[in-house]
């Protein structure tokens, strides 16, 4: 049986979790186009999260990597930074600063 930790909580694949889980992700990409984030930077968010969510990779890979132009690198960035700090984090509001600056 799997501890009921934190991190287990917010990734676990129980089906009825997953039902959770893509409704809290959906409601997330509400809340950041209403805040008129770029497309890109939700893009590249929803795709951390579910990598992270669905353990496809030790880690996570960005969409963007090997894009040469400067908003995408930045982006790729953002996106190993937040790989560093724990895609769970971002869950729990510690987001990478460097998304700031991919915008
Ligand atoms: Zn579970």
């Amino acid at each position: 049986m799997v501890p009921e930790t934190w991190t287990h909580v917010l990734s676990c694949d129980h089906s009825v979790a997953q039902e959770q889980w893509r409704a809290a992700l959906s409601t997330l990409v509400t809340a950041l186009k209403d805040k008129n984030t770029p497309p890109q930077v939700v893009e590249s968010m929803v795709s951390g999260l579910s990598q992270w969510f669905s353990h496809t990779a030790v880690r996570p890979l960005p969409p963007t990597i090997g894009a040469l132009t400067r908003p995408q690198t930045l982006l790729t960035a953002a996106f190993q930074s937040q790989s560093d700090i724990g895609w769970s984090s971002l869950l729990r509001g510690h987001l990478s600063t460097h998304w700031g600056g991919s915008v």
